[in-house]
């Protein structure tokens, strides 16, 4: 890398041996830049680079500095959906404030039910899961009969909180019988601070067009994988405006307003 990043690495000790530890420690962590309140608090411009970002992982979701758009890799290309609803392919040396991605290898697939809201989709999952304490990351790939997302224009200097910029300014987008991806994470409620507890998805639509932030959705058919992590790395931007911050304070209820867009 070209910067030194700062590091933290939370390793969960796995008290019982019945779950095999992945082998390749480094390739199955989650890795995060940034931490979510930061972003809540108006840090949107970071130092990583969308080239130094990939080689954490193939899958993921964020945004771009000056949050211009939501951020979306699938099979290893990132791209942002702007204010217009459209993806764009990003180029490498484009910079993001804040990012979670994974090398994504499926644990375990099953079908998608149909019929399910969000919500529903969301209890759907969490029998999928052995437990709330790892972090997963989950990719499905279908049909949605209705899909709703939402992308954030890029903002200019002085920036406002992230809750207001999304009060004022998000963009929704409504689309029936969307074929394509929703890439996300299930975070540990004790991760509150750092990142979004609970599920957290963006769409990518399969020619690669349009997608978003998920606010609300109807499934139709495809397949849900999940891939377990018990490793997380995190890194922080190396930068005066996130050297200054007040980390510190619960933002639970912004953070419900940005992340349900309402
Ligand atoms: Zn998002």
């Amino acid at each position: 890398m070209k910067k030194s990043l700062l590091w933290i690495v939370v390793t969960a000790v796995l008290l019982s041996g019945q779950w095999a530890r992945a082998d390749d420690e480094a390739t199955d962590a989650l890795f995060q830049y940034s931490t979510i309140n930061a972003l809540l608090d108006g840090l949107y411009d970071g130092d990583l680079t969308i080239k130094q970002l990939s080689s954490f992982g193939d899958i993921g979701l964020g945004t771009v500095n000056g949050v211009d758009g939501e951020l979306i890799a699938l099979d290893g290309e990132y791209y942002h959906v702007k204010a217009d609803g459209r993806a764009y392919p990003l180029t490498p040396e484009r910079e993001t404030p804040f990012a979670v991605v994974k090398h994504f290898t499926t644990d375990h697939s099953e079908p998608l039910p149909a019929n399910l809201d969000y919500p529903a989709l969301q209890q759907h999952l969490d029998k999928g899961i052995k437990t709330p304490n790892f972090f997963q990351a989950i990719r499905i790939d279908g049909t949605f009969a209705s899909l709703k997302v939402r992308s954030i224009p890029k903002q200019s200097k002085p920036y406002r909180p992230l809750a207001e910029v999304v009060q004022d300014d998000q963009v929704t987008f409504d689309y029936e019988n969307a074929k394509g991806s929703l890439i996300g994470f299930r975070t540990p409620e004790y991760m509150k601070g750092l990142n979004v507890p609970g599920y957290h998805f963006h769409f990518l639509s399969e020619d690669r067009q349009y997608g978003g932030h998920v606010l609300a959705l109807v499934t139709a058919e495809g397949a849900i994988r999940f891939d377990e992590a018990a490793d997380f790395h995190m890194a922080l931007p190396e930068v005066e405006a996130f050297a200054e911050l007040d980390l510190g304070a619960s933002r639970n209820k912004e953070l419900d307003k940005v992340e349900k867009g309402q």
